[in-house]
């Protein structure tokens, strides 16, 4: 029998997740503060519900994108939430970019009340989250996470059980870090191999023959940066907000890490000439203007 699915963050992640599991004839609802939000989900078959509190009632696994780790404890905690409104038995898969102090506080209370709660945040992007073929690094008891597996199966390509409850906040931290670290890195690059007369296009096809190859490199810099498009659909201010909870995470740690604190540096002042609402590719504008400025 299919569980009662419903979701909260209705955005671009939340959207087309909600969107796919419905496709795939899973029961969604879903619940968003924006109206063109529900509207647009409802569009791709997610049955909107108006009253956020009649969602977390009515289903029995429930989804959050939110954007910060405050959004998800004040819907999971604060008043009228899911602490104070879910049945026991319910599952939270959080898959916001959150931090792991949250998601243990958070799992923490609500275990006292028989709900459970796992923090599975996501890499892929809007496109992999509209065609389930994101990537998902996860903690999570094992018992739990069994009982969402079909459901993390039907809205994701591949899932890593990393470790237990905060887990997957530290490996997505982790993983944003590289990839807010691998822009500059390739923008760099690019723009040294241009001023030695190479031609950034085939640099790019040399770096991905090479061991000097990421994400930025195969996907970020060939679909959003060289053509000028800048549409991720993943937003300056949340990816500034990812490298600051990497700072900050080292930072509770005692550790030192110079690479990455030169790169956080570049990522706050980035907000000196770039709005939160950019697109977060354009972070190599702060390194060759002319070369990756998207002009007019
Ligand atoms: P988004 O801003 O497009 O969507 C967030 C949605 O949450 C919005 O529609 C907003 O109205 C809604 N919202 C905010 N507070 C709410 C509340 N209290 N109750 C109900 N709805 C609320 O953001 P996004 O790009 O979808 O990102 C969501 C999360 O996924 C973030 O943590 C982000 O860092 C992470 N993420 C994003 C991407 C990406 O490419 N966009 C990729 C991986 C991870």
């Amino acid at each position: 029998m299919s569980l009662k699915i419903g979701v909260i963050g209705l955005g671009n992640m939340g959207g087309g997740m909600a969107a796919t599991l419905a496709s795939k004839g899973f029961d969604v609802s879903g619940f968003d503060l924006a109206h063109t939000a529900l509207e647009k989900a409802q569009a791709k078959g997610v049955k909107p519900v108006a009253e956020r509190e009649q969602l977390i009632a009515s289903v029995e696994v429930l989804i959050l994108s939110l954007p910060k780790a405050e959004h998800v404890e004040a819907v999971c905690l604060g008043a009228n939430g899911i602490l104070a409104l879910g049945k026991p038995g319910l599952i939270v898969v959080d898959t916001t970019t959150s931090t792991p102090e949250a998601s243990r506080k958070v799992a923490a209370a609500l275990k006292v009340k028989g709900i459970a709660f796992i923090d599975a945040p996501v890499s892929g992007g809007p496109k992999g989250a509209a065609t389930g073929t994101m990537s998902m690094v996860i903690g999570a008891e094992d018992d739990d996470l069994a009982r969402v597996m079909p459901i993390l199966e039907g809205m994701s390509g591949t899932r890593v059980h990393i470790g237990q409850t905060g887990a997957g906040n530290v490996a997505k931290i982790a993983n944003n870090m590289l990839t807010a670290c691998h822009l500059i890195s390739t923008a760099e690059a690019l723009s040294m191999a241009a001023k030695a007369g190479v031609d950034p296009a085939k640099l790019l096809e040399g770096l991905n023959a090479g061991s000097g190859r990421s994400s930025a490199t195969q996907a970020m810099f060939p679909t959003w940066v060289m053509n000028k498009a800048y549409d991720s659909g993943f937003t300056m201010g949340l990816m500034r907000k990812d490298v600051g909870l990497a700072r900050d995470l080292s930072a509770s740690l005692d550790l030192d890490l110079p690479l990455s604190r030169a790169v956080a540096d570049l990522w706050q002042a980035s907000s000196a000439t770039l709005p939160d609402a950019d697109d977060f590719c354009c972070i190599v504008e702060r390194t060759d203007a002319p070369l990756f400025g998207r002009g007019e």
